[in-house]
């Protein structure tokens, strides 16, 4: 039993009556995870601590109102932690649900790839990103402006056609042949159905928009099932002459021609002919053919315009931190859970469920703050702010002067580790670095001219601070009242 389902059953005892909600139930537990081996560090590990909450509401709009509560909750508490992240529109299509955001922070080790726009707060999975095009003009038509054949001896590939021609991969377009594997209700393949896409020749199709659009993944089809079906050599398949279904489910035996939305609106294109050796120009989609629908399959690739504020998009690998998402009446359904509402009538509540994974906070903390000698940690979440370390414990006045920083510190509300251990300053500062401390505070030489260096781990800048002001120092720049 997933806890959605242990929290549905909770309600389904608890909850009676319109006047009981909402409620947000949370619970903070340790979550188990199938993982053959630990991947990515300490990012993906079998066995972590997961704040989880569900929301129970009356209607959509009580939904919104909750789901709101959690995004703008979520934002300050990784606005706390000092994480740089983003939030990105994902599609919860697997959930069940509707609306689905997820909290990202970009890093190398990440295992999801993340568009997003340094102009604004654009960001999205690559599943729901967008970007705007630039405007490309189209051929003008030749000949009587109808479908023209064109002899294209040997030419295959986009680029190698678009060459011949003297156009350009814009002009052209892509074709792609799939099949889609339809089950019936005992999951057995009851029915092949050929998925055609046509994308813009120098576009390249995302699996994942093709997968939610056709309700299934389909897989690629094989030449002698092109032939077969199309009467077409595989590498000149194209539009023109076969009849699509109008509507992928009342034509259930035509073959579906889904078209990218990039190509809509565009005219005299070149497409394969459907005979070896032999491209057709002057097609125009909606005129020539006609797509069963156009749909938003294109993957965006890095420095397209942001959809938002037309600044170049950036796709960095990112680790999510939190989720949210509408459940709505996926298991209020499933399992009875019912109300009372104000006219006595049995109703079903809508859910929300969201959640943290804590420990994900600390190491994505490091993996957005780390060089070759070690990390440095938000202040906030940091176990220690400051390390107060004296260059030599020997050295009375230096010890005294540390002594009497870190006391002061503390007193002052810091969380402070002396380091007074009988080492050599390189070792010291080594280890200083290495563990993730914020803030170094060098007792030195100049303790003679009533001065210590304090150094930002994570930019290693050195200032020069009068011991009798370092409190004042720390609470300018760690933003305490003291
Ligand atoms: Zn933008």
């Amino acid at each position: 039993m997933g806890d959605e389902e242990v929290m549905t059953d909770i309600a389904r005892k608890e909850l009676r009556s319109y006047k009981q909600l909402p409620q947000i139930w949370y619970q903070i537990a340790p979550k188990f995870r199938d993982e053959p081996r630990p991947r990515s560090g300490l990012l993906r590990v079998r066995q972590f601590m997961m704040k989880d909450s569900y929301s129970f509401d009356i209607d959509a709009a009580g939904l919104d109102v909750s789901y709101k509560k959690h995004y703008e909750a979520y934002c300050r508490i990784f606005d706390r932690c000092g994480l740089k992240y983003m939030v990105v529109e994902a599609d919860s299509g697997a959930m069940g649900g509707k609306e689905s955001h997820e909290f990202m922070v970009r890093t190398p080790a990440g295992e999801d790839q993340i568009v997003s726009c340094d102009g604004c707060d654009y960001a999205a999975n690559m599943e729901k990103a967008t970007s705007n095009l630039e405007a490309w003009g189209d051929l003008a038509p030749e000949g009587d402006g109808k479908p023209l054949p064109v002899h294209t001896p040997g030419q295959k590939t986009i680029e190698d056609v678009a060459k011949f021609l003297g156009v350009s991969p814009k002009n052209k377009i892509k074709t792609l042949a799939y099949m889609a594997e339809e089950k019936d209700r005992a999951g057995k393949t009851s029915k092949l159905r050929p998925i055609v896409v046509l994308m813009r020749g120098d576009h390249q199709l995302n699996e994942a928009k093709l997968n939610a659009t056709a309700g299934t993944l389909p897989r690629p089809m094989e030449e002698g099932e092109i032939k077969a079906l199309f009467k077409s050599p595989a590498g000149y398949l194209g539009p023109l002459g076969i009849e699509w279904a109008r509507d992928s489910k009342k034509d259930s035996d035509k073959p579906v021609l889904l078209v990218d939305k990039a190509l809509e609106g565009r005219a005299n294109l070149i497409a394969g002919a459907n005979k070896e050796d032999y491209h057709l120009k002057n097609l125009t989609p909606g005129k020539d053919f006609h797509p069963t629908a156009y749909a938003d399959l294109r993957s965006v690739t890095a420095g397209e315009a942001c959809p938002n504020c037309g600044k170049p998009l950036r796709i960095d690998t990112a680790v999510e931190v939190g989720h949210i998402f509408k459940l709505g009446y996926r298991y209020s359904e499933s399992m009875g859970l019912r109300v009372l509402d104000k006219n006595g009538k049995e109703v079903m509540p809508i859910m929300g469920c969201y959640g943290i994974g804590i420990e994900r906070i600390l190491t994505a903390a490091v993996e957005q703050g780390n060089d070759n000698d070690g990390f440095w940690l938000p202040t906030t979440i940091a176990p220690f702010e400051i390390v107060v370390a004296p260059v030599n414990v020997k050295d009375e006045a230096v010890r005294n002067a540390a002594e009497d920083i870190a006391k002061r510190l503390v007193a002052a509300g810091f969380d402070v580790v002396l380091d007074d251990r009988d080492e050599r300053p390189g070792v010291k500062f080594k280890d200083a670095d290495l563990v993730g401390i914020p803030f170094r505070v060098t007792v030195g030489k100049k303790v003679t001219e009533g001065t210590v260096e304090v150094v930002l781990r994570e930019t290693r800048e050195v200032r020069d601070v009068t011991i009798s002001a370092i409190v004042e120092h720390f609470q300018g720049v760690l933003r305490r009242a003291g």
